[in-house]
C-alpha cells in the first residue's frame, strides 16, 4: 500500500481508533505531505494503525540457520509472513539463509551492519553501519530493504536524515518481551499474548533457541486470538514516498 493510500485509509477510520504511540515528537497522521524531496515520518515507527486486529512479528539480529531456519518452519506451517531485520555481517556469512527468508515472502529489512549503538558515533561511522547492511541485503537477494531498526533502538532524531539518505524509515517497537535475556520460552509465549494488543510490533530475535522454540505457542495463540499479521510494508505502506 502506497502512502497516500494508507493515509487516506486512516482518515475513513475513526480517529478514536487510532492512537499513535510514537518515539519523540508527536505526529499528526492527518496532515498532508509536504512539498519536499521525501515525505518523511518525523517520529519513529513504534506500532502500526490501531483498527482491524492486525499485528506485526519482527525477528532481530539474524540470520542464524539453526534457529532462523526454526522459525521459517513455523511460519510457513501457519502462513504468516513477518519481517526479518538483519544484521550485514550475518548476511555476509549466511546468504542462502537470506534468500529463503525472502523467497518465503518474508520482508527484509537493515539492522546495521556489526550490531553497535548508534547514537553517540560519528556519522561517517553510522553512514557506513547503514550503508554496509543495505548493500549486503541487496547483493544476497536482490531486496532493498525499506526499514531500518537501530541496535538497542540507540538513535537520535538528529541521525533521522541519516537514514532518509538511504530510503529508510526507523522502526522501533511496541512490544518487547525481552527474549534475548532467556528467561524460558514460556515465559516469552506468555509476555507476548498477555501484551499484545491489534498494532503492536512484537520485537523478538531469531538466534535464540528459546526463542524460536516459543515460536510455535507465539503464533498459535495469536492466531486463536484472532489477530492476523503484517509486514513492516504491508502495516505501514512505503514508509517514504518520492514527491
Ligand atoms: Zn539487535
Amino acid at each position: 500500500m502506497k502512502r497516500s493510500q494508507f493515509l487516506k485509509l486512516l482518515a475513513a477510520s475513526s480517529a478514536s481508533l487510532f492512537i499513535p504511540r510514537l518515539y519523540g515528537e508527536e505526529v499528526d497522521p492527518f496532515s498532508p505531505p509536504k512539498a519536499v524531496e521525501y515525505e518523511t515520518n518525523r517520529a519513529f515507527t513504534t506500532a502500526g494503525p490501531g483498527f482491524g486486529r492486525r499485528l506485526c512479528i519482527t525477528f532481530d539480529d539474524g540470520p542464524n540457520p539453526s534457529t532462523t531456519h526454526m522459525v521459517l518452519e513455523e511460519l510457513k506451517k501457519r502462513e504468516v509472513k513477518a519481517t526479518f531485520f538483519l544484521v550485514g555481517k550475518n548476511v555476509d556469512a549466511f546468504p542462502d539463509s537470506v534468500k529463503k527468508i525472502r523467497d518465503e515472502g518474508h520482508e527484509l529489512a537493515n539492522h546495521s551492519y556489526s550490531h553497535p549503538a548508534l547514537k553517540n558515533m560519528p556519522e561517517e561511522k553510522v553512514r557506513t553501519e547503514i550503508f554496509r547492511c543495505q548493500e549486503s541485503i541487496e547483493k544476497a537477494s536482490g531486496v532493498k530493504a525499506v526499514w531500518f531498526r537501530p541496535p538497542y533502538g540507540s538513535f537520535s532524531q538528529k541521525q533521522q536524515p541519516i537514514s532518509t539518505d538511504y530510503h529508510l524509515s526507523v522502526a522501533l517497537w511496541s512490544l518487547d518481551p525481552l527474549d534475548w535475556k532467556k528467561p524460558g520460552s514460556s515465559i516469552v509465549t506468555q509476555r507476548v499474548l498477555s501484551q499484545s494488543n491489534p498494532g503492536s510490533i512484537i520485537l523478538l530475535h531469531d538466534i535464540h533457541k528459546q526463542t524460536a522454540e516459543a515460536v510455535p505457542a507465539i503464533l498459535d495463540g495469536l492466531l486463536e486470538r484472532d489477530y492476523t499479521f503484517a509486514t513492516m510494508s504491508e502495516f505501514l505502506g512505503d514508509p517514504l514516498i518520492s514527491l
